[in-house]
């Protein structure tokens, strides 16, 4: 406590701060959950429900370029989607009397991850407007044209960079390379060692910073500014990035009923969303709010070591404040939420929407990992399975009834090579067999 750094005026609850030093397992409550505020038009009048639904008709004139560039996406036509299941056994296992649903994100076509639909989207985007500025018409022409070599000569006049932990990295790294951008990828020290494998098999440049990934988007940004054929995907601050991620409403909304399960405010869908910066977490949020408004409750989860949308959130201070500023040292195996300082507009999407944020020990994500190995055959990396703690935490809340459905969003996994998965596996079943409620 003694380190908070002077400059800083935190108005928060002391003993929730205290419990963020102590790496306490946490759970927030966002005392603005559902009340109207003053300042949301300023907000609202960026990215809104027509902006949500643009983007998925963007996504619909993609599918067909798409399926041929990426065959696995053949199944769903082009849509870059992953399916719902129900997790009987861990919902008898936990004793959770309602549905307990997992959204296989995990399994996301070509970046394997959550990332899939934000980084995606947002090269889509910027590559549609260049096509559009050299003769390919939106309205008319085949989307599978740009395959063609002409557009491929125009893409590849231009850079796409990002700064990532490792799966924005992967999204899009691999959608801006096919296109045919030069693609450069910048990242922190942290960063997953088959992640830089992967995409500089892929043909893109990465570039690792020994810095945190805050100071790592700072720098990429400052790099990509410089270049005027340069396009930056801002993981901190890009709202295209947020309208795409959002995107995931309309289609779980589709799901959900496909499934046959009744939503409602009696019955409400919590659903358990990783947090690293923010960014997917609060988009999804966003898109499935416009869905089904106040059935939906959105919960993040953050590992205690790197609360940074909560510390954000709960002093108010959003992208202003840090982790490092109250002292705590980030160190977590969670590398895709392995972040300091939390998105630019995240928290304020999330000021009226989010039900609340938990936190877990890195030993109890390993747990659940080889929870959901074990009870469900899941493969999950690490970062992707932290929405258990949310659905623990759920059962003492009173404001979530018994009837409610709840939905772990898995984040990430599928490509993640054989043998890393074996050492996570090997490790996280370790730790199951030592869980207990
Ligand atoms: C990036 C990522 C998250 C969190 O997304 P943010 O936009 O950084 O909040 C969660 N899980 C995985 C696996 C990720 O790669």
């Amino acid at each position: 406590m003694a380190e908070i750094l002077s400059h800083i005026k935190l108005n928060m609850d002391e003993s929730l701060l205290k419990r963020l030093c102590d790496y306490q397992e946490t759970l927030w409550l966002n005392p603005d959950y559902g009340t109207s505020l003053a300042s949301a038009s300023d907000v609202s009048s960026d990215v809104s429900q027509e902006t949500v639904f643009r983007a998925n008709r963007l996504l619909e004139r993609f599918a067909p370029y798409l399926e041929t560039v990426f065959p696995e996406t053949q199944v769903s036509n082009g849509i870059i989607e992953s399916p719902i299941q129900e997790m009987q056994n861990i919902k008898e296992y936990l004793s959770i009397p309602g549905h307990v649903l997992i959204k296989r994100d995990d399994l996301m076509p070509v970046s394997g991850s959550i990332k899939s639909r934000g980084g995606i989207y947002e090269v889509l985007v910027f590559a549609e407007k260049l096509a559009a500025k050299n003769g390919f018409n939106p309205n008319t022409d085949d989307y599978r044209d740009l395959a063609q070599e002409r557009f491929k000569k125009i893409f590849g006049q231009w850079k796409i960079e990002v700064a990532s932990t490792g799966n924005l990295g992967l999204s899009v790294g691999l959608m801006a390379s096919t296109l045919g951008f030069q693609a450069r990828v910048h990242m922190s020290h942290d960063a997953t060692e088959w992640k830089i494998n992967k995409l500089r098999q892929n043909g893109v440049q990465v570039v690792i910073y020994n810095d945190n990934f805050s100071n790592a988007v700072t720098m990429a940004r400052a790099a990509s500014k410089k270049d005027d054929h340069s396009y930056f995907v801002d993981d901190e601050a890009s709202k295209i990035l947020f309208a795409g991620y959002a995107t995931a409403g309309e289609r779980v909304k589709q799901q959900i009923a496909d499934l046959g399960i009744e939503v409602s405010k009696e019955k409400p869908l919590v659903v358990y969303l990783p947090a690293g910066v923010g960014g997917s977490p609060s988009g999804v949020a966003f898109g499935l709010k416009i869905q089904f408004g106040d059935s939906v409750m959105p919960i993040f989860v953050e590992p205690t070591h790197m609360p940074s949308v909560l510390l954000g959130m709960a002093s108010g201070l959003n992208h202003d404040i840090s982790v490092y500023d109250i002292g705590i040292d980030g160190k977590t195996a969670a590398d895709g939420l392995a972040v300091g300082r939390p998105s630019l507009i995240a928290g304020k999407y999330m000021q009226n929407k989010l039900f609340g944020i938990a936190t877990v020990s890195d030993e109890h994500m390993f747990a659940f990992q080889g929870m959901l190995k074990k009870l469900e055959n899941i493969e999950a990396e690490p970062s992707a399975v932290v929405g258990i703690q949310g659905l623990l935490a759920s059962q003492k809340i009173k404001a979530i009834p018994s009837e409610a459905t709840h939905m772990i969003w898995s984040t990430g996994g599928s490509m993640v090579p054989r043998e890393t998965m074996n050492q996570y596996e090997k490790n996280a079943l370790k730790y199951f067999a030592h869980w207990r409620v």
